[in-house]
């Protein structure tokens, strides 16, 4: 039913297109630039591409039916070993990327030369501070600047000819533990910014700064603060009353906007999500129960006075971390013949939410991925309905997803051609549960659950990842890709039918828009967490990526990150695929009963970070010492410092198993029968 409507926006933008993209001098990125972004598809203005951030080229020279011919047309060495997860900007023929410790590289987008690079050197104590390693997710453009969020807190305006500051100005107080690693957006000559912290103790907020001078314009806090002092807007005032007990403002009561910040030009709304409570169990940190609002929520905030308009919460009263920060996308849907605007995002807790974007009105509200928190989203009231025992007040529960979630902040894409969501999914779960004593211990990780040796690993836990094609109007999944891993790379949709996706095994990928086919892959060298961009220059579509495995859920894997960028019948060498084949075989001794048991441990506990056979180490190639230190690394934790877990709970029966089976696919892998 909305396939014609969809259909003749298409045809239109598309007509546009062709008209302004002419041949006459590229015109300022400004104001109006960046609200009609749509009308320059060789550029990649902002974080989204356009400001509904659906991450849809309507470049078509790159297609679904010559994509095989995509080769490399350059790589950038960003001679680092932590996670990259940016979008790049390109902005007339000049690319704007950011790296792991948010340094910022200026490259040449049609050759790859490096331009400028600045380093905000931020001070190595915050590799500690940053849960989720220490990465950024880009920059943004603005008037002849570059503007970056730092680690450490601060905001920094570059000139975009020179890479030089023309400005920088801390946004938190840099003495609590606060980071940030999302992206800047611009809003009517303002620069919007959020940070995190929310284990370590921080009250959330967001603020806006003028882009040119970097003076405070406003600042929301998305939480109440101190309960015997005034608050600093009516919308706290509101709040207020939903938070029990006398101790969680002293915990930060996080609610931080870490991720997603979407503006709508037309409506003058901007739209931030929410992150989790600190401390994470509403158990310690609002006895009695309570909404804590504006936890885990999608608010809609006016962009000229950082006035809250409406809010919708997700997940009242959080106790699971889950997130309402992965990223939003807006779109016009056609819903009960109705043609609706809407805000579209897939957060944490596994449910995929359709707001009205101009009320907060829930649409809809379905699980993409297995939930086992709540059975479903009460259309009437706008809330979850809990599965008795989820909040693990009394007794110890295993929940999905898990904190990773089941979508992080790993962009979607959205093609208004397909009228189909493209999501990074994934399935995983986590155990809670309550600790016997609770102590406070600021600048610390403070989850406010038992510490159960490594919770996650102690249960049979199915993971997994895949690309969802999901259809917001029929609200459910019209295809899958399923991979082994989780923790993929973002996705980007293009006109040309295609879907581009990068994944923790390091395969960058091309499926056909419509129905998922696999079209074309390339070796990246490493896992691939970023979404990826199209441009054009000179006549000639791009595709980049930046791959560099990381983030959350492997912060310390050593890798070597880079930018590719490709192009039709690009010939530049990729990154050689290992050919992994040990020299030597090791017996065991095994019997073939042992070597079974090992091959289930494998799966459960090693498989989902040693099964990409390059991100992290291929166990079946270690040199032969390893093998006799099984013991000491996986009982004792012996590489922890390295990144490599304890599994303290393993047996030394277990830990032979697992060697046994290990020596046994490496006998396999050496070619012996
Ligand atoms: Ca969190």
């Amino acid at each position: 039913m909305t396939r014609p409507l969809v259909a003749a926006s298409a045809g239109i933008l598309m007509a546009a297109v062709t008209l302004l993209h002419g041949q006459q001098p590229p015109p300022r990125v400004d104001a109006a630039a960046l609200a009609g972004a749509t009308a320059r598809p060789q550029d990649w203005l902002s974080y989204g591409r356009t400001y509904d951030e659906q991450r849809f080229s309507p470049l078509t020279q790159v297609n679904d039916g010559n994509v095989s011919r995509l080769g490399l047309a350059w790589s950038f060495d960003t001679q680092t070993d932590r996670g990259l997860e940016a979008t790049p900007l390109v902005v007339d023929g000049v690319m704007y990327a950011t790296g792991s410790w948010s340094v910022v590289y200026a490259i040449d987008a049609a050759s790859g030369r490096e331009l400028w690079k600045y380093d905000p050197e931020v001070h190595r104590k915050y590799d500690a501070l940053a849960c989720c390693d220490v990465v950024n997710r880009g920059a943004a453009f603005h008037e002849g600047r570059v503007y970056v969020g730092v680690l450490d807190g601060r905001l920094v305006a570059l000139d975009a000819k020179s890479g030089k500051v023309a400005w920088q100005t801390a946004t938190v107080d840099q003495a609590q533990p606060y980071t940030i690693t999302g992206a800047p957006r611009v809003v009517k000559g303002k620069i919007i910014i959020g940070n995190g912290g929310a284990e370590y103790g921080v009250r959330g907020f967001v603020s806006a700064y003028d882009a040119g001078t970097g003076k405070l314009a406003w600042r929301f806090y998305t939480v109440p603060g101190d309960p015997s002092k005034p608050q600093e807007s009516k919308a706290l005032e509101r709040a207020l009353p939903t938070w029990e007990g006398s101790d969680w403002w002293k915990y930060g009561g996080g609610g931080t906007v870490w991720d997603s910040i979407v503006f709508d030009p037309e409506l003058n709304l901007l739209y931030v999500g929410t992150g989790n409570g600190s401390v994470w169990s509403r158990h310690l940190r609002s006895p009695g129960g309570g909404d804590n609002l504006y936890l885990a929520s999608i608010l809609a905030i006016n962009p000229d006075n950082g006035e809250l308009v409406w809010h919708y919460q997700t997940v009242p009263g959080d106790t699971w971390d889950y997130t309402a920060v992965q990223p939003m996308m807006l779109a016009e849907l056609t819903i009960g013949g109705r043609a609706r605007k809407v805000l579209m995002q897939a957060p944490k807790n596994g449910f995929f939410y359709v707001l009205d974007r101009a009320t907060g009105e829930l649409l809809s509200a379905d699980p993409y991925v297995t939930v086992t928190w709540a059975s479903h989203v009460d259309l009437e009231t706008g809330r979850p309905v809990e599965i008795p025992g989820a909040d693990y007040a009394t007794k110890g529960a295993y929940i999905r997803p898990g904190p990773l979630g089941g979508h992080n902040w790993q962009a979607m894409s959205y093609s208004p051609i397909t009228g189909l969501v493209y999501l990074p999914a994934q399935d995983n779960g986590r155990y809670f549960e309550q600790p016997d004593t609770f102590e406070f211990k600021p600048l610390e990780y403070n989850l406010g659950l038992a510490t159960v040796g490594r919770n996650v690993e102690r249960f049979d836990i199915p993971s997994a990842g895949r690309l969802l094609a999901w259809d917001p109007v029929a609200r459910r999944p019209r295809w899958t890709v399923e991979y082994g891993n989780y923790w993929n790379g973002g996705t980007l949709a293009t006109a040309g039918n295609l879907v581009f996706q990068g994944t923790a095994a390091g395969e960058f990928y091309a499926y056909r828009a419509t129905d998922g086919a696999k079209l074309w892959s390339a070796w990246a060298g490493t896992g691939i967490v970023a979404p990826p961009i199209t441009y054009e220059r000179e006549g000639r579509q791009y595709v980049s990526v930046m791959a560099g495995w990381g983030g959350a859920f492997a912060r310390r894997a050593r890798t070597t990150g880079r930018l590719l960028t490709f192009v039709l019948d690009g010939k530049a060498p990729l990154p050689p695929r290992p050919r992994p084949r040990p020299a030597t075989v090791i017996a065991s001794g095994a019997r073939p009963e042992e070597i079974a048991a090992g091959a289930k441990l494998y799966a459960t506990h090693c498989q989902r970070c040693h099964g990409g056979a390059t991100v992290l180490p291929d166990l079946r190639t270690s040199s032969p010492a390893i093998y006799g230190s099984y013991e000491k690394i996986l009982i004792d934790g012996a590489l922890a410092e390295r990144g490599m877990p304890r599994f303290e709970y393993l047996d030394g029966a277990a830990v032979a198993a697992l060697r046994a089976y290990v020596l046994d696919e490496r006998r396999k892998l050496a070619g012996q029968p």
